[in-house]
């Protein structure tokens, strides 16, 4: 029996890591599941999973969670301490499915501890890369990619030399907006960017993978989980959603993962690595899907793929820098604040200003560093949506 914890339990990777567990009970125990105000769900599942501790990340939500498990016997907390406490929690394997920075400290707390952590929350290897590689290696923690291209990378560079690799390409959907004429995306709504071609993700995943930011995240996080070379990691559009990555070697042959658009692919395959086992996901029909697709990525549609480019030649802290600018700039469309476009011209004038006026930029990789970087670009950030220079026109 291998012990399992859930951070963001109640998430749509959550949830398919739940389904994954559900299916095998006698192959897991549940050590906790944490979630946020779904405290339905959370309780459901941590009945069903039998788990001995459910956490619920807001303090003001510890009553209803403490009702809804009443005469269970399953612990039950709430606030920013029981979340590090789930992740200390003696699980062998944790999976990282908190959105955003807020998934950082947590992750890095289980990794410290030891246990395998499949990494879905992208986030950290953006704001912290080294500390979190180094924090594993101290630790002798695995740390298994959930996203999907990196999943694929991962399974792709197995038994690969990596001096012999000149190309990582991972793919993109286009997002929500791909063949919208390019004079419309001004006036694109959240609700708009909420819908996905190919993939069914939390909403902020969704709005960022009709931007790209999305894709902008999983470069940094490419580089920094396989330590490449920035000049060689190209982004590719591919509207199928069926090849997830390719590594292109030195002899000009190029390896690429497939796999249907389900993320119990790469969670499962994080989940029982190294081993594989038989999934329950759909297998592909390559005569009747008849053709894959790929083409450039527009740059004037997708402004995030600069800003990673800038933010992977820069580097130290940049990458909390621009995370967090990212999520204040998130925050401000999904409230009809900024319009689409801006989110980039937010991202990039807190860069601009973190770049001339922050010596914070090439401190060390320590979790407090991280922080205040991640604090400062969002005052920044806000800074620049309350003057009014990105408002919606
Ligand atoms: P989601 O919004 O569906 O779920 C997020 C989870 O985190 C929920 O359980 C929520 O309660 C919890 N949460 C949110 N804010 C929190 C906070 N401040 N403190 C503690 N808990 C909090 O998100 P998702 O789509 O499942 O994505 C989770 C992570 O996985 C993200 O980093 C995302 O980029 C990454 N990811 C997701 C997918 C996908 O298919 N959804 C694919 C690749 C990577
Ligand atoms: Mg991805």
């Amino acid at each position: 029996m291998r012990g399992i914890t859930i951070l963001g339990a109640t998430g749509s990777i959550g949830q398919n890591t739940v389904d994954l567990i559900a299916r095998r009970p006698d192959d897991f125990t549940v050590e906790a599941l944490t979630g946020g105000h779904n405290i339905d769900l959370l309780a459901k599942d941590a009945r069903r999973l039998g788990a001995k501790l459910a956490v619920t990340a807001h303090d003001n939500r510890y009553a209803d969670l403490k009702a809804a498990l009443s005469g269970t016997g399953i612990e039950v907390a709430a606030g920013q301490g029981a979340l590090m406490e789930a992740a200390q929690r003696p699980a062998d394997w944790v999976m990282s499915a908190i959105v955003g920075a807020a998934g950082l400290a947590p992750g890095l707390a289980a990794l410290e501890r030891g246990a395998a952590l499949a990494l879905a929350n992208k986030e950290t290897l953006v704001c912290a890369g080294p500390l979190v590689l180094e924090t594993a290696a101290r630790s002798g923690a695995d740390l298994i990619p959930v996203d999907s291209e990196h999943s694929a990378l991962y399974q792709a560079l197995l038994g690969e030399d990596m001096a012999s690799v000149e190309r990582v390409i991972i793919t993109a959907s286009g997002g929500a907006f791909r063949d919208w004429p390019l004079e419309q995306l001004a006036a694109a709504t959240p609700e708009q960017a909420s819908t996905h071609p190919n993939w069914a993700m939390g909403q902020r995943i969704t709005v960022d993978s009709a931007s790209m930011f999305n894709k902008a995240l999983e470069l940094i996080e490419a580089k920094e989980f396989f330590h490449l070379d920035p000049e060689i990691i190209e982004v590719v559009v591919h509207r199928e959603s069926l090849v997830h990555a390719l590594v292109g070697h030195i002899d000009g042959g190029i390896l690429a993962h497939l796999g249907p658009a389900d993320m119990r692919h790469a969670i499962g395959y994080a989940l029982n690595w190294p081993a594989r086992v038989d999934l329950p996901v759909e297998r592909l029909n390559l005569a009747k899907i008849g053709q894959l697709t790929f083409e450039a990525p527009d740059p004037a549609r997708y402004p995030a793929l600069a800003i990673a480019q800038r933010v992977m030649r820069r580097g130290g802290l940049s990458g909390a820098a621009m995370n967090a600018a990212k999520e204040v700039a998130l925050d401000a469309f999904l409230d009809s604040r900024i319009g689409f476009m801006q989110m980039a011209e937010v991202v990039t004038r807190v860069l601009d200003r973190i770049e001339t006026d922050s010596g914070l930029i090439d401190a060390a990789f320590d979790l407090d560093n991280v922080l205040s970087m991640d604090q400062i670009a969002r005052a920044y950030a806000w800074e620049n949506v309350n003057s009014g220079v990105a408002a919606v026109t």
